[in-house]
């Protein structure tokens, strides 16, 4: 009964959830300590006690008709100032409320983003591996998305293959650096020649090509790396941020766009992401979490643990003859599999180790394992990621 569209998902349902179900099983029958699930990118981090007394002050002290009411789709214009002055003070840019529009999370953003740019058979393209979910959101506004090859090396995006991959009916390009699965950081040379060809690209094919840049990650950095803010670099962008994990929200679902005054259209395109917003059934972000994540921006989670956390797991899968890349930001390590990415899976769960196959990002040949849990289930997984290596006679 259910519509061709949605056949497609549930025959295909999330592999990450789907394990997720699976690492809640297991723990029910060896015991929760026994079971390392690196499967989901749920921060184990609590958030800032800021935001608890903040919530706390609020819900105390703002009037409840303000605090819980409607308001205009693009959300508090008070709210949507600080954010625009955070912002302006953080990157240097000179944005105002009306180039913010506050969301449900990153995903409504995107999704809001893609309904106000794609039009049925318009590509967006993404370098592999991303983010499972991009497919799905490009597919809900009958767009294609279609992959760009990264240097398996560095996982830095092969600009060769993305100028030759971007044609007349490219409408926008998904980056996401700090990148999920991967780690790595688009470096400002980065930036610069994506944003070279697309306007290269835009020029010759009398075309508008947005970028629209996923950034949940971009607080989560553990080197001296700098994350270029991509509207300095390209004025077709639009900045999908997230609070979920800067400040470990992501059950709030709150985020924010940031539409550029330089974008083509800008006060058209504004307009309809605004409506997106209303039409896609999310009406405005939650009231509350808007009020206490303004005054929240100068925070966040305890980036010292994922650090830790980063360090004690890399070196040791390292030195146990694993190969990945030495992730820069976000959760997340995306390591070689000595077999295929599903058998290593397999294998793995034989050792209560839950990880994510490649695959489910568009990169076979690689494991996902998302490092936000807590610091002994990453001593306690070691063991047993040593004798896989030995199995695998990496060692
Ligand atoms: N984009 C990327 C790259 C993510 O990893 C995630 C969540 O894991 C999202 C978007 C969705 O984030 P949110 O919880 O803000 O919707």
């Amino acid at each position: 009964m259910i519509s061709e569209k949605m056949k497609g998902l549930v025959n295909n349902n999330s592999v990450i959830r789907q394990m997720f179900e699976e690492g809640r099983n297991m723990a029910a029958k060896f015991g929760e300590e026994n079971v390392y699930d690196f499967s989901l990118g749920n921060p184990n981090v609590p958030a800032p006690d800021k935001v608890r007394d903040t919530a706390i002050d609020l819900l105390k002290n703002e009037d409840p008709l303000v605090l819980h009411g409607y308001m205009s789709n693009a959300g508090y214009p008070d709210v949507r100032r600080k954010v625009a002055d955070s912002i302006n003070k953080k990157h240097g840019t000179s944005f105002n409320e009306e180039n913010i529009m506050m969301t449900v999370g990153a995903a409504a953003g995107l999704n809001c983003a893609l309904k106000a740019l794609i039009n049925p058979g318009d590509e967006v393209l993404t370098f592999a591996p991303y983010f499972v979910e991009y497919k799905n959101y490009v597919a809900n506004y009958d767009g294609v998305l279609n992959t760009v090859a990264t240097d398996h090396e560095t996982f830095q995006p092969d600009l060769k293959a993305f100028e030759e991959a971007v044609n007349d009916k490219t409408r926008a390009v998904i980056i996401n650096s700090p990148n999920n699965p991967t780690g790595v950081i688009y470096s400002e040379e980065t930036i610069k020649s994506i944003a070279d060809i697309l306007y290269r690209k835009q020029k010759d094919l009398g075309t508008e090509i947005f970028i629209i840049s996923d950034e949940p990650y971009r607080e989560l950095v553990y080197t001296d790396a700098v994350v270029p803010y991509v509207t300095k670099y390209y004025n077709n962008t639009v900045v999908c941020y997230s609070f979920s994990k800067t400040l470990s929200l992501p059950g709030e679902r709150i985020g924010y766009l940031v539409i550029p005054d330089e974008a083509a259209d800008h006060e058209d395109l504004f307009t309809a992401v605004t409506i997106a917003n209303r039409v896609l059934g999310c009406v405005n972000a939650p009231s509350l979490f808007q009020k206490v994540v303004a005054e929240c921006l100068d925070s966040k989670a305890d980036v010292d643990f994922y650090a830790k956390n980063r360090n004690e797991i890399y070196n040791a899968l390292v030195s146990y003859g694993f190969k990945c890349v030495k992730p820069e930001g976000a959760f997340y390590l995306f390591i070689e599999t000595p077999v295929s990415d599903k058998e290593f899976v397999e294998e793995a769960k034989k050792e209560h180790i839950l990880v994510v196959p490649g695959t489910s990002f568009a990169l076979p040949g690689f494991v996902r394992l998302a490092y936000c849990v807590s610091y002994e289930t990453i001593v306690n997984s070691l063991p047993g990621f040593k004798r896989l290596a030995e199995h695998y006679g990496l060692s």
